[in-house]
């Protein structure tokens, strides 16, 4: 089989069912073929610098910068945006040889959980069409979900790749906050936001973030930890294994069928001879107001920049500057992007930031400490994903608290920096349940060791 001969497995697949789940924004179809036609060169000369995804088609979320690829992060705003330069991800991706199908689609600005919030297309999940993908990576999952690649990068801020792993029944890792450089990846809420591999199976989800880990001069927050071998990590042994459960994760809100599910998972885990215990992370109830405060206030930051001069779009006929601005925000960014960024003003304006901001950051640290107290004696904490399966499509576009609910289980892991796996762990009237396991700080070996044996 020829990298040629997968490359055009890809294409074909997605002429085949890209009508329906339209997960892409971009397809680089010339761009892929040509590249595989070069490897392809290579293996028939037998050089020997192949890298550890030689010839692997991937899709890319649409918030991590490709050059010369447009990236438009699901928003008006970048309709026309072209970068110059590539994310560090995808330098380190190149380099090991895969080959860049298209850009995926995504809330925009990866603001949600449903890819509802995209400003050009609607992505249906593979699994059911009228329901919801997840979000705000659900391009990447429902990609990788159809068939349409094998591999894909979504981020997850608060569960963007969780969540939608979960709902399209695939593998998605947030990693340890710093593992991955996030130079070249579109900033929401900098303190949060990771670069992941969504994938069909445990095995290549190590192998692709082998590739994209590791320290990074050009992100002061990318940490300096030695990158261990994942893949050897995936021994099949578990025996001995301290999980936690949390009682904040199977409580009142969560759908019976998925905490079914969740137990039922804990007897294989058991079956494979580790052992479970309920515990507490009693902070966990303020985990999602102090998520939206802290996001809305680095999003609102960080999203100044889009301002009509540099880049992206810019509005005709203004009066003036400070009217360009205007006009180009106001007919630039999504309704969501908007909410955020007023929220996030407000909380920091003068007078109100001790009450809201600070305080919140002081709630951030008890949830981080609820996750360390845990560590101290499990090894792993194990739970639901998400409360419930994929959710219908317009179902909770009304209503932004509800949707801000449906990340309850995910959030605090990004609150605390901690890596966390979503992986399949069964149906619910057809439609796929995640099984979520949380590590310690950099410990995505293990997480990666109990997800493959439980596979
Ligand atoms: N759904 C959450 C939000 O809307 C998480 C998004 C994300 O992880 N990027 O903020």
């Amino acid at each position: 089989i020829s990298v040629s001969d997968l490359v055009d497995e890809s294409f074909r697949r997605i002429g085949e069912v890209e009508d329906k789940v339209q997960a892409f924004l971009t397809l680089n179809e010339e761009n892929a073929r040509a590249k595989a036609k070069e490897l392809d060169d290579k293996l028939a000369k037998e050089e020997n610098d192949f890298g550890m995804l030689f010839g692997i088609p991937i899709g890319i979320k649409d918030n991590i910068v490709t050059k010369g690829l447009r990236t438009t992060c699901a928003s008006k705003i970048l309709y026309n945006f072209d970068p110059i330069y590539d994310a560090t991800v995808m330098e380190r991706l190149n380099e090991a040889g895969t080959i860049t199908v298209g850009k995926l689609n995504m809330d925009e600005f990866a603001m949600g959980s449903s890819t509802e919030n995209s400003g050009f297309r609607l992505t249906r999940n593979p699994w059911d069409l009228e329901r919801v993908p997840g979000g705000s990576s659900g391009g990447s999952a429902a990609a990788v979900a159809a068939g349409e690649v094998p591999f894909a990068l979504g981020s997850d801020t608060g569960g963007s790749i969780r969540q939608p792993a979960a709902f399209c029944g695939v593998v998605g890792l947030k990693p340890t906050y710093g593992r991955v450089s996030r130079f070249g990846l579109v900033a929401f809420a900098s303190s949060l936001d990771q670069i992941g591999p969504i994938t069909r199976t445990v095995e290549d989800n190590a192998y692709l973030l082998q590739v994209i880990a590791g320290l990074d001069p050009m992100d002061s927050t990318s940490a300096n930890v030695e990158v261990p071998n994942y893949v050897a990590a995936l021994t099949g042994d578990i025996k001995g294994l301290k999980i936690a459960v949390p009682k904040e994760y199977l409580g009142e809100g969560v759908a019976k069928e998925v905490r079914q599910s969740v137990l039922d998972a804990l007897k294989v885990l058991e079956k494979l001879g580790a052992a479970w215990e309920e515990v507490s992370l009693p902070h966990s109830k303020y985990a999602l107001a102090t998520y939206y405060l802290l996001s809305s206030s680095e999003a609102s930051a960080n999203l100044a920049r889009f301002d009509g001069v540099r880049y992206g779009y810019r509005a005709d006929n203004a009066k003036n500057l400070i009217d360009m601005y205007k006009q180009t925000r106001s007919e630039g960014f999504g309704n969501e992007v908007k909410r955020r960024i007023m929220l996030g003003t407000f909380a920091l304006s003068a007078g109100y930031y001790d009450a809201y901001y600070k305080k919140a950051q002081k709630v951030r640290t008890l949830i981080k400490q609820d996750f360390e107290k845990v560590f101290e004696k499990y090894d792993v904490i194990v739970g639901p994903t998400t409360p419930t399966p994929a959710f219908k499509i317009g179902e909770k576009t009304h209503d932004p608290l509800t949707m801000y609910a449906n990340d309850i289980l995910t959030i605090p892991v990004n609150l605390a920096g901690v890596p966390g796996i979503s992986v399949p762990c069964g149906f619910v009237n057809g439609l796929p349940v995640g099984l979520q396991i949380i590590g310690k700080h950099f410990d995505e070996s293990t997480i990666y060791r109990v997800a493959h044996a439980f596979e």
